[in-house]
């Protein structure tokens, strides 16, 4: 059983936060969007945009529409996995997170990411693969190929959704990746 008591004080943290100058012009902390909190499978992209903002959801605007879009396609269910992103506040014009943000925001999703329990974890884009990989690591050389965490979880990097809307040609190896995904929760759901 997982201590809901530990996690209702993770909301409030979240929703409390002051660690950074995000917090100065967001609309909602976006914590995430998944109605399972053990899903097998967690999704992380960059920050917030302006949809996210305003609803206080993760990925609900194009790039989302395109990410539930391939993953209905694939036949995940919605309790496979759960979407959340480095930063928990909207970076003003969508500009990427500073280190300092992401920094003071990736104790929180180290806390998810311990109270969740995900096997698989995929970095959707640049900006995941920087701060839960590697400073160097670079997507398109590593996309598509697992990262070990022996223990804990495995890594799954691929494109930013708004990567493929700005360039349609990569979709296919989006759905690739993603295909390497959902052939292994098939293992390890059997
Ligand atoms: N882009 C992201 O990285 N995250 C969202 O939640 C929406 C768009």
């Amino acid at each position: 059983m997982k201590d809901q008591n530990l996690y209702d004080n993770f909301i409030k943290a979240c929703q409390n936060c002051n660690k950074c100058v995000l917090a100065k012009t967001r609309t909602n902390v976006v914590i995430g969007r998944g109605n399972n909190l053990s899903a097998p499978v967690m999704l992380v992209g960059e920050g917030p945009g302006e949809q996210e903002d305003l609803t206080g959801l993760a990925f609900v605007g194009r790039a989302g529409k395109l990410l539930d879009h391939l993953l209905n396609a694939l036949m995940f269910k919605p309790e496979d996995y759960y979407i959340c992103n480095i930063v928990k506040c909207r970076p003003p014009n969508n500009r990427e997170p500073s280190r300092e943000e992401a920094e003071a925001c990736l104790p929180y999703l180290r806390f998810q990411v311990k109270y969740i329990k995900p096997k698989i974890i995929v970095c959707l884009g640049a900006t995941a693969l920087k701060y839960l990989v590697s400073e160097d690591a670079r997507i398109t050389k590593v996309r598509g190929t697992w990262i070990e965490r022996p223990g804990f979880f495995r890594i799954m990097p691929t494109y930013h959704p708004a990567a493929v809307l700005r360039d349609p040609g990569k979709k296919e190896e989006m759905f690739q990746d993603m295909k390497k995904v959902r052939e292994y929760l098939k293992t390890i759901s059997e």
